[in-house]
């Protein structure tokens, strides 16, 4: 599944009413650093932020091939559609993190784009519009990887990780099934660069 695509595929229903641009698509990077534990999104005026992106620090939820937690900011962790997620495959954890991050993304895009827009929040990190955007998301795109169908179990709200776990290498073949599971076309970025930049086209 590519996440990426899914999201926009999400975001652009009309019945959703998130004014984005035509032609956008989010600029996307991933970053392979083991010291690298933040992933970002959003609309910036350089880089991969210019016309909004996202950048994912993919090497701690990757490595190793392990079941991961995921944990959010805790004035959102308990919400039963946007909170944080018990122990779960490291794939449904990466596809969180998009999924928040291309939340940032595109409510930085839509930001005063329409009436409905200028009335809620879109300024706020992770204020309203934000949690709008990402429950959007991660209600088709996550939540129903979860095991538990019926409701998510909510861990008590958790800080986010400030230390970043030991790393190990990363294989090749993890590097490609996260950019598959990511972006959902052939690779044939440099999977040995440290860092790569997709941009789609
Ligand atoms: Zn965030």
């Amino acid at each position: 599944m590519a996440t990426v695509k899914a999201c926009v595929r999400i975001a652009r229903r009309k019945d959703n009413e998130l004014p984005l641009p035509a032609a956008w698509f989010p600029n996307v990077k991933i970053s392979w650093s083991a010291g690298r534990n933040r992933s970002r999104g959003g609309k910036g005026a350089s880089s991969v932020y210019a016309g909004g992106g996202i950048s994912l620090a993919l090497a701690q939820h990757v490595a190793g091939g392990q079941d991961r937690t995921f944990n959010e900011y805790s004035h959102v962790a308990d919400s039963p559609i946007i909170g944080s997620l018990p122990k779960t495959r490291w794939q449904t954890v990466v596809a969180a993190v998009t999924c928040h991050e291309i939340a940032h993304a595109i409510q930085f895009v839509v930001r005063g784009r329409s009436a409905r827009c200028r009335k809620v929040d879109f300024k706020t990190a992770h204020g309203r519009g934000w949690q709008q955007v990402y429950a959007l998301l991660r209600r088709e795109i996550v939540n129903p990887l979860l095991a538990v169908s019926s409701s998510i179990h909510m861990p008590a709200s958790a800080p986010i990780p400030a230390v970043a776990p030991t790393m190990v290498s990363i294989s090749r073949a993890d590097k490609i099934k996260a950019f598959s599971k990511l972006l959902g076309f052939a690779v044939d970025v440099r999977l040995e660069h440290s860092v790569n930049r997709l941009i789609h086209k």
